[in-house]
């Protein structure tokens, strides 16, 4: 209900009051209006003295404009709908019993009056449809089945009168503004009772003027599809209180008004969905109480339960302290535990540290160990290898490899200093020197008696000189060097650019330097090879020595110290050797026994000393004058043999005549003055007591000659048989050569020709 409706008093001009209806200003100065300015009204109620008299609508106006009534010479009560129908309101009244006034009487204004029928308020169309929000009816419901059908429609070129007029005639609000064309209506635009009373306000003559000038277009429209709630939320954005239906041709269907839609709500319908909702809300207050129920149920039982669990929860904080405490006291325990471990781990690591050390500290003993016992094996071998040497040309011949193999890793020269050899066997002097390069062809005169090289580079060959400037030699002990060492390095080492580290050792027999190892790298010699160089240089030096006194023993054993011949000893060893040979290479081996004439003379006369020089003198001359194959000992007093191997008894014969004049011929003595005369006496024909003046005498030799297989095969056989031969060249005269007779039972009956037969002597 509108508690402040538009009213006007009866007397009032029904201009005042059209414009009172468009909110132009209120009724009465004193009396203040809801209505504000610029919101229309579609009435004004008369009221007189609280009471409502008539209303004017704006039908009414429609009406009046239809009928040219001038409106300006008007007033209220001329115009206004008397005896109103009204509802004497009574508190608690449901609204619903209204909607019969509308729906039935089609009213569209209801006056509200209390008991003494003084006015309350005004109940409209348009405020009852805002307040019934009937969103729930209009939502499943179409525009077509409200909407108003056939439409009035007024072409617009009409009048305004025509058009008042056909709106009067059909009591209807508005008129549709429309065009034939074939068979469609097309709308143009609408006009309401509310631009009528517009218009009348502005003074328009509705006479002359034509619909198309002053209709509301364009056309606010919906289709029959849709949904009333659709349209009602339409009317209410726009405002309008009508909508025009269209079909999709744009062909007018119909009309939507506000009493269209106040038609849905039958009271009935109403009642019942009331009473539907009082059921469903005593159901709802059923469930309600039922769920209060169930929640006070719950809520006992959830006090219950919160009890217990504050029990249990007391419970568990009792236990959490006692755990709390156990935690703490198992925690430092594990704490405790936890440093011992570490402790014990630290310990653990130093000891398992202290044992790798030790087990590489094992290890390197043990690879040490290895390298010794290897270089002991070696040391063996060499020592072994040297010992089972006969001869110091056996150890030379050896030693390179042997040397090479003990250090692979170094290079490395052995000189062996000339007085080792001195007197024995020069013969390697010269082998050696004749594998020397033509550079050191200069040096090798100096050099030491041998040089036993191994490894590369080779280094250069030092000189006698530069050796004995060693200082390993000048200090007796092993020296090492290094490459820019200038003061403390050995002059010999100085040209060793290859070397840029060099150890010297001495090779020391009882204090006396024999000879120097040398060894060099180009990295550093390491402890282990230096100490097993100085093992190796004693070894070498002891081992060479006893060779040398083996050699000088053995030489003393089988050489005669006078001439230097081989002995009767050895002379025993060689022929049965040498026949062994013969006879197993079926070669033939002669025999020339070989004695001095008169030597007992010699001495008696010259004295011993000439005697032994006489001895000495034919030594050397036979070995000068001997093959290598020949063996040349010294029989006994002044006699000698001459075993010559692979030699017929021809040859053998021609080198003993040869031996014999070589040796007449050959001066054993100074020359006396008296020698130049070229008188040269005999020792047959010297005299006992020759002065000191007298010639020297000439010095003979009786040979004779025996031959394998002819004169026997045993060495005792082929001595006697060339020992025959020289007595019977004694017993001929001396000075000549016999040669044995065939047969030795036969010497002394064939004696003549056992000195020479006839198919052995020369022409
Ligand atoms: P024949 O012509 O018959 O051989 O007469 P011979 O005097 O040479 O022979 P004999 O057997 O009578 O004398 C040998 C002498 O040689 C005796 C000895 O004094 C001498 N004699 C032996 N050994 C040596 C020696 O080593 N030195 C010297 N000076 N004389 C020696
Ligand atoms: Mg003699
Ligand atoms: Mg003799």
């Amino acid at each position: 209900m509108d508690r402040s409706p538009t009213i006007v008093s009866p007397d009032q001009s029904l201009v005042d009051a059209l414009g009172q209806m468009q909110g132009r200003r209120p009724c009465y100065p004193n009396q203040s209006t809801s209505q504000p300015n610029g919101q229309q009204s579609s009435y004004v109620l008369v009221v007189d003295r609280g009471r409502p008299l008539g209303i004017v609508t704006e039908c009414d106006i429609v009406r009046l404009s239809a009928a040219g009534e001038t409106l300006s010479s008007l007033q209220v009560q001329d115009v206004m709908t008397p005896n109103l129908q009204t509802l004497t309101w009574v508190p608690g009244s449901p609204i619903i019993q209204v909607l019969p006034y509308f729906q039935q009487a089609r009213m569209r204004h209801l006056p509200v009056v209390d008991q003494q029928g003084l006015l309350l308020g005004m109940i409209t169309l348009e405020g009852l449809r805002r307040s019934l929000q009937p969103v729930n009816y209009l939502r499943q419901r179409r525009v077509s089945e409200l909407m108003t059908q056939p439409v009035i429609w007024i072409p617009p070129t009409e009048t305004l009168v025509a058009a008042a007029s056909r709106m009067a005639q059909h009591r209807i609000s508005s008129l549709v503004v429309a065009v034939q064309m074939n068979d469609c209506v097309l709308p143009q635009g609408i006009l309401t009772e509310r631009d009528i009373v517009q218009l009348q306000i502005q003074g328009v003559n509705f006479d002359a003027t034509i619909v198309a000038d002053v209709m509301s277009h364009p056309v606010i429209h919906v289709s029959p599809n849709s949904s009333l709630q659709a349209t009602e939320q339409l009317m209410q954005k726009y405002c309008i209180r009508r909508v025009v239906v269209i079909d999709e041709h744009q062909n007018l269907q119909g009309i939507l008004t506000q009493t269209n839609l106040i038609q849905l709500y039958d009271p009935l319908e109403c009642l019942h969905i009331i009473h539907n909702l009082k059921q469903q809300l005593q159901v709802l207050q059923d469930v309600v109480v039922q769920h209060n129920q169930d929640l006070e149920t719950t809520n006992q039982r959830l006090c219950l339960e919160i009890k217990r669990r504050e029990r249990v929860e007391h419970n568990l904080r009792t236990v959490q302290q006692a755990l709390s405490y156990e935690f703490g006291q198992r925690t430092r325990a594990l704490i405790e535990t936890n440093q011992k471990l570490r402790q014990e781990v630290l310990e653990r690591q130093c000891a398992e540290s202290r044992l790798k050390a030790a087990n590489l500290e094992l290890q390197y003993r043990l690879a040490e160990l290895a390298q010794r016992n290897q270089e002991i094996a070696l040391l063996g071998k060499l020592s072994h290898y040297l010992h089972a040497c006969q001869t110091i040309e056996e150890a030379y011949g050896i030693l390179p490899k042997l040397l090479a193999s003990m250090f692979p890793q170094v290079s490395g020269r052995l000189y062996l200093f000339g007085d080792v050899l001195s007197d024995f066997n020069n013969d390697s002097n010269h082998a050696i020197r004749a594998q020397l390069p033509s550079e050191y062809a200069d040096q090798a005169h100096d050099l030491t008696s041998h040089i036993i090289t191994w490894g590369t580079p080779a280094p250069p060959l030092c000189s006698t000189t530069s050796l004995a400037a060693c200082w390993a030699i000048r200090q007796g002990q092993a020296h090492q060097g290094h490459q820019g060492q200038v003061d403390r390095s050995c002059q010999h080492c100085m040209i060793t650019e290859d070397w840029r580290h060099r150890v010297c050792i001495p090779m020391l027999t009882q204090g006396q330097s024999i000879g120097l190892l040398l060894l060099g790298t180009n990295w550093e010699i390491s402890e282990s090879t230096h100490q097993l160089a100085v093992t190796v240089a004693e070894h070498v030096a002891l081992a060479l020595a006893n060779l040398k006194l083996r050699g000088d023993l053995r030489h003393q054993s089988i050489r005669d110290p006078l001439t230097g011949l081989f002995n009767r000893r050895y002379l025993q060893t060689v022929l049965d050797q040498e026949l062994e040979q013969a006879e197993q290479h079926q070669q033939k081996l002669s025999l020339i026994m070989l004695d001095i004439d008169y030597f007992k003379r010699l001495n008696d006369t010259l004295g011993h000393e000439a005697g032994d020089r006489v001895l000495q003198q034919l030594g050397r001359l036979l070995l000068s004058n001997s093959r290598s194959t020949d063996v040349i000992c010294r029989y006994g007093g002044e006699e000698i043999i001459l075993i010559l191997p692979n030699t017929d008894l021809k040859s053998a014969y021609c080198r003993a005549e040869k031996l014999r004049q070589q040796i007449k011929h050959f001066q054993f003595f100074p020359s006396p003055p008296l020698q130049k005369t070229g008188f040269q006496p005999s020792m047959a024909d010297y005299p006992p007591t020759a002065s000191l003046d007298y010639p020297s005498p000439t010095v003979t030799v009786s040979l004779g000659i025996s031959s394998f297989p002819l004169h026997g095969k045993s060495p005792n056989e082929l001595l006697r048989a060339a020992d025959g031969a020289l007595y019977q060249a004694k017993r001929l005269g001396r000075d000549r050569v016999a040669v044995a007779s065939y047969l030795s039972e036969q010497s002394s009956t064939k004696s003549e020709e056992a000195i020479l037969p006839p198919s052995l002597l020369p022409n």
